[in-house]
């Protein structure tokens, strides 16, 4: 195969169309076979499920090449098992998860042209996504669905070098006690489109959500998990039935136990006790571990020692350790990579 004329390493994080996607579709209670096509548009009722109601859920995940020229991807049984989750909540039918890593398999195999060399820092990110493809006018569920994988490759996330993050404590609220913040339903995004641009315009990279209910704790911010380090370097991440479960978080946590022997600890973490921790990062796909420098508090600077110019130092571990298990420099826990050609 030969690879597509692409300058990998100043790729941005943006939608370029590849040959390949995979689409199934639901129809009468089943699925049909699924397959690989090549038209990347999409024709729909213009009353279907997903235009009206946004019935809609995704997931995100990438295709690495790791050093010894494997295309591997990282954990797609939990990006499954997370759909599932969604998919119920949004009254939507599974996409059954053998079948789920299977079509993420055979759509990067498709696309192996797409997959970024090693050593680039870019990578072949996947977008599985479901949607209720038939028309719905009264609020119901619909009846057919239809499931799609895209790839698109996407440029090293630290593109000139890291860059700690600022935040604010917004005014907004990301999602509700027992409502969809727990699930990857595209309605959670939408919600979060306003704070997201006015945060931007005040000059702050993200927002850091509360908890609705009593402003007191902190939740995540829009698209990804927090996770902290005490001064004692003790690995802390919220815990709250509102935080969408980041599958890099929870992989981070691992390692900060059985690879870097820390102790780690997932429970409710006040807004009041930031000015303690040593390090904070952001957890998600994207950027595997985003450094946040500073915390704004409506007017009040939380400052993280670790400062704005790099990742503080058990920050930078966990990133080196879990990236260095992606690309295969590392040896991986058993079942993590999954190894596509
Ligand atoms: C996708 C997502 C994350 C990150 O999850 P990963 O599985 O680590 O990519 C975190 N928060 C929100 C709200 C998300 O949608």
């Amino acid at each position: 195969m030969e690879k597509k004329n692409i300058d990998w390493s100043n790729l941005g994080f943006g939608y370029q169309i590849t040959d390949y996607r995979y689409v199934s579709n639901y129809k009468n209670g089943a699925w049909d076979d699924g397959a690989i096509i090549t038209d990347p548009n999409i024709v729909i009722n213009e009353c279907a499920g997903v235009l009206q109601y946004s019935q809609s859920v995704f997931e995100g995940l990438k295709a690495y090449t790791t050093q010894d020229g494997h295309i591997v991807c990282f954990r797609p049984d939990l990006n499954a098992e997370r759909m599932e989750t969604s998919a119920k909540k949004l009254e939507m039918p599974v996409f059954p998860k053998e079948r789920f890593i299977a079509a993420v398999k055979e759509v990067v195999k498709a696309n192996d042209a797409w997959v970024p060399p090693y050593g680039t820092g870019a990578t072949l990110y996947i977008r599985p996504y479901m949607f209720g493809s038939n028309s719905v006018i009264g609020v119901k569920p619909a009846d057919e669905y239809q499931f799609r994988i895209l790839t698109t490759p996407v440029g090293p996330y630290f593109k000139g070098g890291v860059r700690p993050l600022t935040l604010r404590v917004s005014d907004f609220d990301r999602a509700a006690p027992r409502g969809t913040g727990n699930i990857k339903a595209g309605l959670n995004y939408a919600m979060s489109l306003h704070a997201i641009v006015t945060a931007h315009a005040e000059g702050y990279d993200e927002n850091l959500f509360l908890d609705p209910a009593t402003r007191t704790k902190v939740e995540e911010t829009g698209g990804a998990n927090f996770l902290f380090v005490t001064k004692d370097g003790k690995v802390v991440t919220p815990k709250s039935d509102s935080i969408l479960p980041s599958i890099t978080r929870r992989s981070l946590v691992q390692v900060a136990k059985e690879y870097l022997g820390l102790e780690a600890e997932e429970r409710e973490v006040y807004l009041d006790e930031l000015k303690d921790f040593a390090e904070c990062g952001l957890c998600g796909t994207a950027a595997v571990i985003s450094p946040v420098g500073k915390i704004v508090d409506h007017g009040k600077e939380i400052c993280f020692p670790s400062g704005m110019q790099e990742m503080g130092p058990i920050t930078k571990k966990l990133y080196d350790t879990l990236t260095g298990i992606q690309m295969g420099r590392i040896e991986a826990p058993k079942g993590w990579i999954e190894v596509i050609e």
